[in-house]
């Protein structure tokens, strides 16, 4: 074969790959690759272009998605755990929902529209963890520090067990090795910048402070998990220590862009556990979104003086 036509069924094939992965609904959305054809965020694609004093189906999800992350305001405003107004659980672009967007596109550096164009829907799909926002509206309405859960929740002990949960259901063909693996080296990542010390315990019904368990959908707390991408893990405040992976995700240790990476998401879900909340740095693994394949597997400075700032140990 001549150079000339090596480099022309190079190129046809680099052309018909291109045409396939344009074509495919897995990447049919903007310039992150985000997937839209398996998401459950995916509904934010078709509401391009609302903005206030529209009526289009399907805006009460962009208004529970808002409520669940933590962008609404009680009536009292008082309280950043905002519950669904049963008022506004409609289809209708109202002055609420342009407030909840303006608020997430202010924390999200995105300009400030207040409707849901294309940065905003772009963002609004990429995969995350489940856990809240809301420390950022705390931080905006001054009543606290957006880096730690209201009331700054932090461990009485230096010395933390973890476990796998008895009732954990890991994704088949994902070796438990793999994930403990990946598990030991995100604690040892937050015991290299803190005073903690952590100890896996093998048996599951032994006592442990911090429980890791994989989980599909409705598994007893809330929000439930939601299949394939959108939420792909949560955790809770200390000193609950219950680590949830969302069973239905592609894990690995090592992942392809249809992938998630298990020691990133654990980094920062024990992030959570030991009291932190969202840093909205791009760059830092506390971060909330992971777009697909991403890996963070190394904590950063904001995320470091946080955690220090909150056991009271001097700046590193
Ligand atoms: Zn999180
Ligand atoms: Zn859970």
């Amino acid at each position: 074969m001549s150079t000339m036509t090596l480099l022309r069924v190079l190129a046809t094939t680099f052309l018909l790959v291109s045409l396939v992965v344009i074509n495919s609904p897995t990447f049919a959305v903007g310039h992150t690759n985000q997937i839209s054809g398996n998401n459950p965020f995916g509904f934010v694609h078709q509401l391009k272009g609302a903005r206030r004093g529209q009526s289009i189906e399907g805006l009460r999800d962009v208004k529970q998605y808002l409520q669940k992350f933590g962008y609404y305001l009680n009536d009292d405003n008082k309280d950043t755990y905002a519950n669904v107004d049963q008022n506004d659980d409609d289809d209708e672009f109202d002055e609420f929902l342009e407030a909840a967007i303006k608020r997430y596109q202010r924390t999200y550096r995105i300009p400030v529209s207040g409707a849901l164009d294309h940065a905003t829907t772009s963002q609004m799909m990429i995969p995350r963890c489940g856990v809240s926002d809301h420390g950022v509206i705390l931080a905006l309405r001054r009543f606290g520090d957006d880096r730690f859960f209201p009331g700054k929740p932090k461990w009485n002990k230096n010395h933390l067990r973890y476990k796998f949960g008895p009732k954990s259901r890991p994704p088949a063909g994902l070796k438990e090795a793999t994930i403990k693996a990946a598990v030991d080296k995100a604690f040892q990542s937050w015991k290299n910048v803190t005073n903690f010390t952590f100890e896996y315990v093998a048996s599951r019904t032994a006592e442990a402070e911090v429980e890791i368990s994989f989980y599909s959908r409705d598994h007893g707390d809330n929000p439930p998990f939601d299949g394939p991408n959108g939420t792909l893990a949560h955790a809770f405040a200390p000193r609950a220590g219950l680590i949830h992976y969302d069973a239905d995700e592609k894990w690995s240790d090592d992942p392809s862009p249809m992938e998630v990476d298990l020691e990133s998401l654990g980094l920062h879900e024990i992030g959570h556990a030991l009291g932190l909340l969202h840093s909205y740095y791009y760059a830092a693994v506390m971060y909330p979104y992971f777009g697909p394949g991403q890996v963070k597997r190394e904590l950063q400075r904001i995320e470091i003086e946080a955690i220090r700032d909150l056991y009271n140990l001097p700046s590193k």
